[in-house]
């Protein structure tokens, strides 16, 4: 494993659970906090803007970087795919920057083995049962019963991850101000020490 400088901050948690919010917030607190774009080929949804959320790429762009090698990971998630770019990560933490990735199960079980652990830390995300996330989810966009169905089985497999978690963010409707701040706190204490 090559050495590096700077810290990745995985954020992960199932769908619905508030990790968009979270992210919003750090952005805001923290200028100097890089946050990798993923690739993408789903739809834009709306309020969304290429380059800033995702980059959104058709098939074939999107096969033509898989061929390219320009992925550090990518997973197919609810008939769409998802990639993290290299070069929004590994450039980032050469360069001693303090990276926020947000991800899904396979990407983290991708990059685990790819950045040292002293460089990284791990974020889970709890906010309830399937039942209240699916009608959080539902209330948001539009999604049909079969990806609904596909989106309860990542479910059972996220909460999987929440032991290797080395921070958990409980992150119910009632507590989101308290999430925001331990989300802070997270970032805070990166920064202190990749600062040392
Ligand atoms: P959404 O379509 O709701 O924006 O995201 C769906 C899922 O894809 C989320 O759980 C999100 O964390 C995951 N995701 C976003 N970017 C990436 C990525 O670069 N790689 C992987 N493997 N998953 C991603």
């Amino acid at each position: 494993m090559k050495e590096m400088k700077g810290h990745l901050i995985l954020l992960m948690g199932p769908m619905g659970s508030g990790k968009g919010t979270l992210v919003k917030h750090v952005q805001e607190q923290f200028p100097e906090l890089q946050f990798a774009v993923s690739g993408t080929t789903r739809n834009m949804r709306p309020g969304e803007t290429d380059g800033v959320e995702y980059y959104f790429l058709t098939t074939d762009e999107f096969d033509e970087k898989v061929k390219n090698n320009d992925f550090l990971e990518w997973a197919e998630f609810s008939g769409n795919k998802y990639g993290t770019l290299k070069s929004e990560i590994l450039e980032q933490l050469d360069k001693g920057k303090v990276v926020l990735n947000e991800i899904e199960l396979q990407g983290v079980q991708q990059l685990l083995p790819i950045v040292p652990e002293a460089n990284r830390t791990l974020v889970y995300v709890e906010s309830g049962q399937w039942e209240s996330l699916r009608d959080r989810a539902l209330a948001r966009a539009p999604i049909s019963e079969e990806h609904l169905v596909l989106r309860h089985e990542r479910y059972l497999e996220e909460i999987q991850m929440k032991p290797y978690a080395d921070v958990i963010i409980q992150n119910e409707n009632n507590k989101q101000e308290d999430a925001k701040q331990q989300m802070a706190n997270v970032v805070q204490d990166v920064f202190s020490k990749v600062n040392i």
